[in-house]
């Protein structure tokens, strides 16, 4: 808390009074504390790929210069590097950009059946060189969603990429889309009109009490298994922020040793006409 007090100036011919102002800092102060952690994290997310790359090039200038089979191998190295820092800078740009639009919730009519497919189009190799295949279970007649299109392929990219990444070689990805049965007490709206979308993976699971900070910007369980797999830390904070503005919710279940589950819920739209801007209100 701040005390603020304020007498009024001497002369006035009003009768003397003092004015007690209670401001109640908190949340500025942790914005301002989330704001400077922020920037030290991208700051030290950059440093390190940028000082590899440093050192490799300061070593191919100098005495790797002749060696054609070192050039190689370190050519490859800081491919990957800058591959990674192109990565966190995507992310960011993504983060940025669905903050500034956070307050509008989308008001277009989509179809979840041509995005999911077209995600797992995208990740079926990278599945397939894992042994591991994504099987797409989605509902007759699912009903559109108010979305973004873009949006809402990036959340479910998000999601079927740390599923193949946490995932175990020889497992299927169950992805299932469908009438939500249940939603969490979070979900802002109509609570008989949600369509849920369920990422599962048999990796080694997550935690318990990591789980309420995975979507946290630059949390991660395993930093450097993180780092070794081509991830930034930020693909769930993206995820939450895109569901926000959806007005959504997010669901993450787990169990060690047995797997994860993602459920994303969105608001589902009329099939026929419909009022996207009233049907999106929260209750
Ligand atoms: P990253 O780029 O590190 O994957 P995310 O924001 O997507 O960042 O996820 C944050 C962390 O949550 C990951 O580093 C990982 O520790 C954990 N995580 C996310 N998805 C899964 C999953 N399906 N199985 C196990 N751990 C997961």
């Amino acid at each position: 808390f701040t005390v603020q007090v304020e007498t009024l100036p001497e002369g006035t011919d009003l009768p003397q009074a003092a004015l007690l102002l209670f401001v109640d800092l908190t949340a500025v102060r942790r914005s301002e504390q989330m704001r400077v952690d922020f920037v030290a994290n991208v700051s030290h997310e950059l440093r390190t790929p940028l000082s590899t790359l440093m050192g490799f090039i300061e070593t191919l200038q100098g005495p790797a210069r002749d060696d054609d089979d070192a050039r190689d191998r370190f050519l490859e190295i800081m491919r990957l590097q800058s591959l990674r820092m192109s990565r966190l800078v995507n992310d960011l740009l993504s983060l940025s950009r669905i903050e500034t639009n956070e307050h509008s919730a989308p008001t277009r009519k989509i179809e979840l059946k041509p995005i999911l497919e077209g995600v797992k189009a995208t990740l079926d190799l990278e599945a397939r060189r894992k042994d591991m295949r994504v099987a797409l279970d989605i509902d007759d007649g699912l009903p559109p969603v108010f979305g973004e299109s873009d949006e809402l392929t990036q959340v479910l990219q998000n999601l079927m990429d740390n599923a193949i990444k946490y995932g175990r070689s020889g497992t299927i990805i169950e992805v299932a889309a469908g009438p939500a049965e249940k939603v969490p007490a979070a979900y802002p709206g109509k609570r008989d009109g949600a369509i849920a979308v369920r990422v599962r993976d048999r990796g080694d699971g997550i935690d318990a009490g990591h789980i309420p900070r995975l979507t946290e910007r630059f949390y991660r369980v395993d930093t450097a298994r993180s780092r070794e797999l081509g991830g930034t830390g930020l693909g769930l904070a993206i995820v939450k922020h895109i569901v926000g503005r959806h007005r959504g919710a997010l669901t993450i279940e787990s169990i060690r040793g047995e797997g994860t589950t993602v459920t994303v819920f969105l608001p589902k739209a009329p099939a026929n006409g419909g009022n996207a801007e009233s049907a999106v209100k929260p209750d």
